[in-house]
């Protein structure tokens, strides 16, 4: 059964870099750590769409206290999807996050700067407490700096695809985590 899956994603993804199960249990102790730090209180947990759709649904599910759940749209300007322009909020929060906490939740943190201008749009909201919470974090190419209370993993200086990450809005529904080469991707 599993072959006959793998067997059909076309030849351009690489290598796995993280597997479901390890994945899971990433999330199971993350889920378990934000439910401690947040018992008793009044949560919400934000995500910014799309890449963040997998993570999202599974650290939510490894929470065990009642938390509500809001979703941030933005759009990027640049010559590429792949390059870091200008940031703009296409869809704002539902919820009043006004005098609750707030936890931001992002698929990977690359540059620092989607993170630092989605936590600025939150600020806005006057939020009684503001953290982050990363399932992936590259560090190497950061160029604003980004306190982050929670992270899944750290990630070298590769591209990578699925759970929810794309390329050109494909891959993102693979279940586990593949490096990427951009440059080997097949046209279309
Ligand atoms: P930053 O503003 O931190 O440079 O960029 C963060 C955004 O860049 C992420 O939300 C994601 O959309 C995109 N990104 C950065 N690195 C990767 C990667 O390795 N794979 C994918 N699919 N997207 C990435």
């Amino acid at each position: 059964m599993d072959s006959i899956v793998s067997s059909s994603w076309p030849g351009d993804i690489g290598p796995i870099f993280l597997t479901e199960e390890q994945i899971q249990r990433r999330v199971a102790e993350l889920g378990a750590q934000i439910s401690q730090d947040y018992a008793g209180q009044d949560l919400v947990v934000v995500g910014v769409l799309k890449g963040v759709l997998f993570f999202m649904a599974d650290l939510l599910r490894a929470m065990a206290i009642p938390v509500a759940v809001d979703f941030l749209a933005i759009a990027r300007y640049g010559p590429t999807d792949e390059t870091h322009g200008v940031v703009r909020l296409t869809k704002d929060l539902n919820e009043t996050v006004a005098g609750r906490h707030v936890l931001f939740v992002e698929d990977i943190i690359d540059t620092g700067l989607t993170t630092n201008f989605i936590m600025r749009a939150l600020r806005l909201h006057e939020p009684l407490s503001l953290k982050a919470c990363a399932f992936l974090n590259r560090t190497r190419r950061r160029l604003i700096d980004i306190d982050l209370a929670y992270v899944g993993f750290d990630i070298p200086d590769f591209y990578v695809v699925g759970y929810g990450l794309d390329y050109r809005e494909r891959y993102r529904n693979l279940p586990y985590l593949v490096v990427f080469d951009p440059d080997q991707a097949a046209e279309g």
